[in-house]
């Protein structure tokens, strides 16, 4: 370790930051996983909150029983109101980082509302879910809900068309479980998983229980259930190989989820 941690120092001082050998040198040490026992559930904003009590009442119990026997960091997606806000936003040719504030702030919403509901079973919203006090209320409580769209504000990274942040709740909740090297990343949403086509449009569409990035690419199934540039984080992250998705309209899904159990579309990375 010392011997390594030498080399990549001279390397530091010397090579550009993307020369081969320093990133070579600085991939040797070992991968840490910060909150290893944890699992990022998302709670998605358009297939599940915004259906409003039916849909997040039984979630909300299910949640308080399973993390008796699991930890979980609780995103919240953003949704219809927030589709609104970048209709509007973009008719008035504003650009992407005011669209992700703007979505953002619906993401906060959703997670503000969600805090209320469990916040009698002492489960705490984080205003950032950049650690801080997350671990203590992991050890605590077992749980901590949070906003999911990341935090690049004005500074998003554009998309190579359009306005609509690239980058949304889908791809902030799955950048947290791989940061903090969690256990799994679980997507909760309104179908059972992938299917061959939108099954809220295509009668015919039938269901794949798992499949690669490479393969939902072949298939052009890149654009659908998922932000596609999850896709790509997933195949560059080291700690989440695969992340599930699952229906969360139907109660008992994510419990047997976060027990490992393969209850809906399982995703990997190769
Ligand atoms: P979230 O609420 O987490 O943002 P989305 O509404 O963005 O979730 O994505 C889930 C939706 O994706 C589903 O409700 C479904 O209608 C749609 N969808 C599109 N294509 C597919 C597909 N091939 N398989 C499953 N769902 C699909
Ligand atoms: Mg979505």
């Amino acid at each position: 370790m010392a011997n390594t941690t030498t080399e990549l120092e001279a390397l530091l001082m010397q090579r550009s930051l993307s020369d081969p050998q320093l990133l070579a040198a600085a991939e040797a040490a070992a991968d840490y996983r910060i909150l290893p026992d944890a699992t990022v559930i998302k709670i998605g904003g358009q297939s599940v909150i915004d259906r409003g009590r039916a849909a997040l009442y039984p979630l909300v119990e299910e949640i308080v029983a399973v993390r008796k026997s699991h930890q979980m960091l609780i995103g919240a997606g953003a949704g219809t109101r927030a589709r609104h806000l970048y209709s509007i936003a973009a008719g008035l040719n504003l650009p992407a980082g005011v669209l992700t504030q703007l979505g953002a702030s619906v993401a906060d919403q959703n997670a503000a509302m969600i805090g209320q509901l469990l916040a009698k079973y002492g489960i705490s919203v984080v205003a950032s879910a950049g650690l801080s006090a997350v671990p203590l209320y992991l050890a605590e409580v077992n749980a901590v809900v949070f906003s999911g769209m990341p935090p690049y504000g004005l500074w998003t990274r554009l998309a190579p068309d359009g306005v609509i942040p690239p980058y949304r709740t889908d791809a902030g909740c799955f950048l947290i479980a791989e940061q903090f090297g969690c256990k799994a990343m679980v997507f909760v949403k309104d179908e059972n998983g992938l299917y061959t086509a939108n099954p809220k449009t295509s009668k015919n569409a039938k269901f794949i229980p798992k499949i690669s990035v490479d393969e939902m690419k072949a298939q052009g199934l890149h654009d659908s259930i998922i932000e596609f540039p999850v896709l790509d984080l997933l195949k560059a992250a080291r700690h989440i190989p695969q992340v599930q998705i699952v229906n969360g309209l139907i109660p008992g899904n994510l419990t047997r989820a976060l027990g490992g159990e393969h209850v809906g579309t399982i995703i990997t990375a190769r």
